[in-house]
Order: structure tokens, then sequence, then C-alpha cells
């Protein structure tokens, strides 16, 4: 028997709050291993802010937990905490921040929280010290405040223990092994066996994933604040002030007792330990400060709140804070590994650190957590992003803490990563890239009368018009989108096919067929969408979106039977896929093809081996966009000479083909209503909730994950239901995440919006209350501040019946 169920290495916020959560389930079997003191990573002198404020909807949630739980253990008698709900303002300095907040703050009110939008005299009357000069607004979050995170992580620690759990300080885990189907964990004291694992080491976190023979992408930058001496004025104000944030000159700014702690995010970071190679012995120590970096920040916030500089510095604190490439943690199931899992590189650990520790509890007890996680999930990186790639990343990152993620802004960081064979031929014809899944893959092409100089922004810019070239062209005439990344595995051997059939909801395709599929956990949730192609019953194709590359090949991989007899290879890297769509496509395709691309002889949802101009391609007749097309899989090598090829066919013919991009086809399918991964589709929805019935097949005789619960969703309904919706005229598309409301009630929101050119409105897909959830009701979607009439339509929208694919 192992010597704990369940082991964690790190004992800051992170680690504790998993070891409580775990308790709170009865798992008390579970030991946690810390190096040092408690608290002696990143923990001890965090500043201690407590947000619930975030741009994604489960991140917002997860926050909030953390402060109802905060809440309920300060109450507790025998775990003194000082934690100070004092809320906060953001302070709004330009329209597109403004925007920003009226949009978090329909999304949190819709999830109950009470956030406030207040005019500069109402920030005034809540914080007399301020001063509002240059502002536009503000929000008001009544959660906000701060903790004292030493006494917060000694509490879950005391919890966890009351409740039977095991903490053992000052023992480092330098080795971890293999053990039967469990792990050993070897201290310099003493080696122990377990069955779960939890990497909880803060920004050691890459160490820890070391000892395990992998690496993580994570590095420390240096994050400073200073603390004031105390202010006459806050020594007499009767009660604490809120917490101010100004993400526009990139700061907080909150009382700590009766003087002020100023935390800047300056645009020179600072990464510490670039290489990756962190001191043995740094525990409870900081880096030296260094405030002349933060003169300018200073400045501003003396301007906004001018006693701050009425006093001296008492002491700077500069500690080692952990960023991954996108700045946001890693919780949840690593990669390849048995029963082991992340809850480590935490920027803003302290708030999350709640929330954060029930999600990886309940990844161990119940095998998924209650919200979908996929931001955290560290499984969203693929092998391009190492030691360089996350250095640049979190520079950026650190310089941009609080910028505004706008929906069409590919930021410049670690790029470019991974090319296609196209890439410098694209580039060459003037695309712009993004990256997908590590991939540079074109957005849209630019043209001279584009206004490319255009500040970012939630409206139409630049793009909108090179997605909007680009959709009607391929609508009228022909075009080939590289759509490099994309993730291809090929599963072998003998089985494949019963196999796969007691993974997937719907039916397996049979030979020379493709199928739509959906991969469920047992709660009828979609873990992962891939198309799957039979080559024949021992040999399928899997293709899945590219930022799923990591997480579906686990996925898939650990689901394979033990006895060996299959095996799944990713190939993305070999491959490239070519999307070649358009009225015109079939008579740019055939004089190049060996093969007739007739109706007749090559049907829709069919696959075939054949050969273009010479090079043997995969041909599937799907795409994504919903026009006539092919998508053609080839080898990365003959990749330029079969796009070139397609060319010089159009040119003979006399057709007008263009290359596309990646936004002309998001906007392609919003019109056709294809869901996305991680947008429409994520693992708290079912496919029935989805709208997703055609595919699965419930009567199949055979079991698959989720299929009770999907059946019950197919009989009783489900409380929530897809819809595609247009909306009337607006000067702003919908984005992920807009409330909407049937007569000013929530009742739904959305999970993508743009506008479709091809039907010449602006559109968006979500879900919303059932009994709503008909064509021609009539809604309203808080779009940046704004009330827009949208109405259900019939899906799809475009192209109801398929006909132009079927063409
Ligand atoms: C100046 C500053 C201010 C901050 N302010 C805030 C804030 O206001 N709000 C907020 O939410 N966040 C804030 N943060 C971030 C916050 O401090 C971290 O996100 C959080 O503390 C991370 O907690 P953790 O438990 O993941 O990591 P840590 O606290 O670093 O804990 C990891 C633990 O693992 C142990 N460990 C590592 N390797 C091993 C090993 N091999 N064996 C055994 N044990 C090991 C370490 O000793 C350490 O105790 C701030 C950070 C800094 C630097």
């Amino acid at each position: 028997m192992a010597d704990a169920k369940v082991l964690i290495i790190g004992g800051g916020v992170a680690g504790c709050s998993a070891l409580y959560h775990l308790a709170l389930r009865g798992w008390t079997d579970a030991l946690l291993l810390e190096m040092d003191e408690l608290t002696s990573g990143s923990t001890w002198h965090a500043a201690g802010n407590i947000p619930t404020f975030s741009s994604s909807r489960n991140i917002i949630k997860l926050q909030h937990y953390s402060t109802e739980l905060y809440t309920k253990l300060a109450n507790d008698p025998n775990y003194p905490i000082n934690y100070h709900q004092t809320g906060s303002i953001r302070l709004a300095q330009n329209t597109s921040r403004w925007q920003e907040f009226q949009h978090v703050h329909d999304m949190a009110n819709a999830m109950g929280l009470g956030y406030e939008l207040l005019s500069p005299d109402q920030m005034q009357e809540r914080l007399p010290f301020l001063e509002t000069h240059g502002l536009v607004g503000g929000l008001w979050d009544p959660h906000d405040g701060d903790i004292d995170p030493s006494q917060l992580t000694q509490a879950l620690a005391s919890a966890a223990r009351h409740m039977g759990s095991t903490i053992k300080r000052f023992s480092r885990v330098t080795k971890i092994e293999a053990d039967g189907n469990g792990w050993k964990v070897t201290t310099p004291e003493q080696a122990y066996t377990c069955e779960y694992l939890i990497n909880a080491a803060g920004y050691r976190a890459g160490e820890v994933s070391e000892l395990l023979g992998q690496y993580l992408p994570v590095v420390s930058m240096q994050h400073q604040y200073l603390v004031t001496e105390s202010i006459p004025e806050l020594e007499q104000h009767g009660s604490l002030i809120p917490l101010v944030r100004d993400p526009d000159d990139s700061y907080y700014l909150r009382q700590e007792k009766t003087g002020l702690i100023l935390g800047p995010y300056e645009k020179q970071a600072t990464p510490n330990w670039a290489d990756g190679k962190l001191p043995e012995n740094f525990a409870y120590q900081l880096y030296e400060d260094d405030l002349e970096r933060l003169e300018w920040y200073i400045e501003q916030a003396c301007e906004r709140m001018p006693i701050l500089g009425s006093v001296g510095v008492q002491r700077v604190i500069n500690g080692p804070i952990p960023y991954t490439p996108d700045g946001i943690p890693n919780v949840g199931p690593a990669y390849g590994l048995k029963n082991v899992f992340h809850c480590n590189s935490f920027s803003f650990g302290i708030c999350q650190g709640g929330g954060a520790g029930k999600t990886v509890a309940e990844w161990v007890v119940d095998g998924r957590p209650e919200w979908d996680m996929w931001s955290m999930d560290a499984r969203r990186y693929g092998h391009y992003a190492d030691q360089d790639y996350v250095v640049d990343r979190a520079k950026e990152l650190y310089g941009r803490e609080y910028a505004i993620f706008f929906p069409h802004e590919e930021w410049p960081g670690g790029r470019p990563r991974l090319t296609s064979p196209l890439y410098e031929t694209l580039k060459a014809k003037s695309a712009l890239f993004g990256a997908r899944g590590g991939y540079e893959r074109a957005m849209y092409f630019a043209i001279d009368s584009d206004n490319l100089g255009a500040e970012h922004s939630y409206g139409h810019g630049p793009w909108h018009d090179g997605a909007k070239r680009e959709s009607l062209h391929v609508a009228e005439h022909a075009g080939v989108l590289d759509l490099c990344g994309f993730a291809k595995f090929e599963l072998k051997g003998a089985g494949a096919k019963d196999w796969l059939d007691q993974q997937i909801a719907g039916r397996v395709p049979s030979a020379n067929r493709l199928s739509l599929s959906y991969f469920c956990y047992t709660t009828g949730g979609i873990a992962a969408e891939m198309t799957i192609t039979c080559i024949n019953d021992e040999h399928y194709v899997l293709i899945g979106g590219a930022p799923a590359r990591v997480h579906d090949l686990d996925w898939l991989e650990k689901a394979l039977p033990e006895n060996g007899t299959l095996t799944v290879t990713d190939i993305t890297d070999t491959k490239s896929t070519l999307v070649v769509a358009g009225p015109k496509s079939r008579a740019v395709l055939q004089p190049i093809s060996d093969a007739s691309l007739s109706n007749d002889d090559f049907k829709w949802l069919t696959m075939q081996q054949i050969n273009v101009a010479g090079h043997p391609v995969m041909a599937l007749r799907v795409n994504y966009i919903g026009e006539l097309g092919w998508e053609l899989h080839v080898s990365n090598e003959a990749t330029l000479a079969v796009y070139n090829a397609l060319f010089e066919s159009a040119s003979s013919a006399g057709i007008d083909f263009r290359d596309f991009g990646q936004y002309a086809m998001d906007s392609m399918r919003l019109e056709k209503g294809y869901r996305a991964m991680q947008a429409e589709l994520d693992h708290e929805t079912s496919p029935i909730m989805a709208g997703l019935d055609r595919f699965v097949a419930l009567n199949k005789p055979n079991d698959f994950p989720g299929k009770d619960s999907i059946l019950n969703d197919h009989q009783n309904g489900t409380a929530l239901k897809y819809v595609q919706m247009q909306l009337a005229e607006t000067e702003f598309d919908a984005i992920y995440g807009c409330t909407i409301h049937n007569n000013e009630i929530a009742v739904g929101y959305t999970t993508s919006g743009g506008f479709g050119f091809r039907v010449g409105k602006s559109l968006a897909l979500g879900y919303i209350n059932a009994d709503l959830a008909t064509p021609g009701t009539k809604l309203k979607i808080g779009v940046l501040g704004n009330m827009v009439d949208a109405e259900v339509v019939e899906e799809p929208l475009f192209d109801s019946n398929n006909e132009k694919l079927r063409a």
C-alpha cells in the first residue's frame, strides 16, 4: 500500500489549498511535503490583493469562490486571518477600457456578483483621496480586498491537518520515480510512495517537472511593491479605503495599516533566473529593491492619490512571481503522466489559490473539475513552448499585465515559433499572422489601402476589411487557406474500430468516410472534438484544433488499451492542411488531380487518397466555412508544389483564385453555426446542450463515456441550449461572454461573435434558457455597454440545407 494516496509538493497557498480541498472531499490520506517552512516561496511576501475581476467567466467564478472561502475561514475563530473586503475601484482612462469594464460588469453581474459602474463623482464619494482628472469612469468590485497570505495559508494547512491530512516541512523532494501504478517521491530523509501526485511548487514547478522528465514553461519575474510610512489622512479616516487599480497606468494601490501599498507592473519587465536554473537555497528571500524602475509609475500614482507622495517609503518588497507564456497558471493533469497534476505557476496565486485548490482536488477525486478550466490546462502548450519562448512571452505579458485582450490583436511575444512550408510565400504576399498552437497562421492578407497603423480596439479594424474581402471572394470564386498546426493523429492497430466506438458519442465512420466526433467525460461534457477519417478498420486519422493538440493526444494515449494493440502517432508536424474552397474550387482542383472530383465520384463527407500535381494527398470533402471544397492533407515537402499548382491551374482556367486567412474562416463558421472547442464546446457542455444530437448515437449497443448522462439530457432536456443569433445593426460585434437578456433578465451568454459577410449581419453564438431557444425569439445582448436587439435564428443561417457543400 502507498504511504499516501495523494502527495503534494509545495506548501504555499496553492499546495495547502489543494490539501484542504482534498480533505473536504474526505481524501485525508494525503501528505504535503514542503522543502522549507510553509509559505516560504512567493506566498509570504505577496501583497494579498483578492480581486474577482477577469475577462473569463470561469476565472471570475474561481476567484469569487476564493473570496467566499476566505470569508468563511476568516470568520472561524480557530484560524485568525486579517481579511479586509474593502471593495475596489478600477479606473478607466479611455473608451476601450470603459467598454471592457462594461463587458465584465455585465458578465460578473449575470453571475450575481454585484459589480457597479461608477462616474468620477461616485468614485470620489467612495474614495475622497482620489483625483479623477482624465477618467471616463470606474468599475466597483465589492468582493475585492486584501488578505494576509501567510495567515491564509496557515489556516488552510491547519484546517487540513485538523481533518486528518499530513504536512511535513523541511522535506525537499529531490527525486521522483514511477513505482508500479503510482509514484515514489524521495527527500534526503525519506522516500514516500503515492498514487497521485500534485506539483504545487510555485516558481520551482519547472524543477519538479524536470524530476518527472518534463519541461514546464514557467519563469520568475521580479515584482515589486512599496509600502509607505503612516499617512496622517489615513490615520484619521474612519475606515479602510477601497483598493484602486489603474490598468492604463499599470499599478495597484491599497491601504496597508495606515500607509499605502503601491505595486506597479512596469513595461520593462525583469525576468529572474531566465535560464531556468534557480538557486538551490532561495527560500524566504527577496531580490534587491530597484525603485528607479518604478519612478514613472510612482509619479502617476502620486498625481492620482496625492496623499501617497506626502510621506516616505517604509519598505520595498521585490520577489519572484511565476509567469507562464499566457500568464495563466497550470491547474490540471500533466501530459503523459498517470495521476500527476499541476497546481502551480500562479501570477495571482493568493486570489486564485482557493478556487485552484478546489479545482485540482476535483481533478484528482472526480476526474474533472466542476467548471471547465481549459484556460489553466497545462496541455494548452506544445513542444514549441521552450525557455526562450516563456521568457519572451512573460516579459511581454508582465509589461502589459492589465492590457485589454482585443479579439483581433495578435500579440507578437515569442513569435514566430513554428512555421508552415508556406510561411515565407504567404509573408511575401502580405499575410499578417497570428499563432495557433504555436504555428504562424495567416489571419488575413493586407492591401495598401488597409489602415494598418490603426490602434487596436473593440471596433472594426483593418482586419475586418481583410476578412470581408476574403470571405466574399471565396463565396463567389475560390481560395486557399493554409491551416497549419491543425492537429493530426494516426490511430492504428487491430481492434481500432471497436475501441473508437467505445470512446466517441457518435458512430465510427466506415472506410473512406469521415465524421465529426465527440469524446466526452462521464458527465456528458465534451472533452475533445475530432474529425475521424477511416482509412480502414485498423487505421484512422483523427484531426482536431491546433491549440488542443497536446490535450487531445494525451486524452487518446491515456485511454488506449494497456495491451499495446493500438498506437496513436502525432503527425501534425509532418503534414500541412490546405483548405481549397469556393464554388470554383472543383474547377481549380480537377485539372491537377488524378481522380474525378465530380459530385457522384467524390461525395461530401468522404475521403480519397489522390494525387494532386503528382503528389499524394489525403483529400477530405469537408470544410469549416460552408462552401464547396476540399481539405488537402499533404506532406510538408510537397506543400509548396501543391499550393503553386493550385494557382497555376486557376490561372490557366481564368479563375480568380486567392489566399484567405483565419479571420475569414472565423466569420464563415459563425454563419454556418459551426461550434468551436473552448468557445461553444467545453466540458460543461454536453452534445445535446450544444445542439449536436446528430453526432450522438444513443442507440448504438456499446457504452461510451457519458452515455447515461447524454441520454438523460436527450430525454429530459437541458437548462441551457445552444443558439445562433443575429444582431440588429451595431457598431460593435458581440464577443465572448456578453450577457443575453430577455425582459431585462439575464438568460444566457455568448460564446462567440463577429460579422458574417455572406449574410451581411452581425452574429453571435451562445447559450440561453432552453425555453427561449426557438427561432424568432427576440432578445437583447449587452455588447460592451450597449443593449443590442438580437433574434434567435433557424440555424444555420447561411445555406441551411448545405447545398453549397453538396454542390
Ligand atoms: C511582490 C509580490 C506581490 C504579489 N501580490 C499578489 C497579490 O496581491 N495577489 C495575488 O493573488 N498574488 C500576488 N502575488 C503572487 C503570489 O505571491 C503567488 O502567485 C503565490 O504566492 C503562489 O503560491 P504557490 O503556492 O503557487 O507558490 P509558492 O508560494 O512559491 O509555494 C511553492 C512552495 O513549494 C515549495 N517547493 C518548491 N520546490 C520544492 C521541492 N522540490 N520540494 C518541496 N517543496 C518545494 C517552496 O518552498 C514553496 O514553499 C504576488 C507576488 C509577488 C512577488
